[in-house]
């Protein structure tokens, strides 16, 4: 499947040894045939994509809550997108406890065995 920016892996096939037509890894230049897949490679594909996107993406979002004329509902997404993402998730696990009754009843089960 090609790229919508049109990338093709800078790697050339050993066969036809003419350039490999395949879309690279995303924040990569080769394919998963030409090196795309190794650990290190795809390390500094990861750095490199969070070193390109995470900034604009972040000023974006900055600049939507700051728009006047971005709708309540848009900053709201946006707002609960950054909270999400920065540790302020809402509680998403409950502990129940055992009643009184419960514990009670435990223990005497405990106690006659
Ligand atoms: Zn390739």
């Amino acid at each position: 499947m090609k790229r919508k920016d049109g990338l093709t892996c800078t790697g050339t096939s050993k066969q036809t040894k003419e350039r490999c037509g395949n879309p690279p890894i995303p924040g990569c230049k080769v394919c998963k045939f030409h090196g795309g897949k190794a650990p290190q490679v795809e390390a500094a594909a990861h750095r490199r994509l969070l070193t390109e996107l995470v900034g604009p993406a972040l000023t974006e979002m900055r600049d939507i809550l700051n728009d006047d004329k971005t709708p309540a509902a848009v900053k709201l997404g946006a707002i609960k997108d950054i909270l999400d993402r920065t540790g302020f998730k809402p509680v998403t696990q409950i502990q129940v406890m055992p009643t009184e009754e419960q514990l009670l009843g435990w223990i005497a089960e405990f106690d006659e065995s």
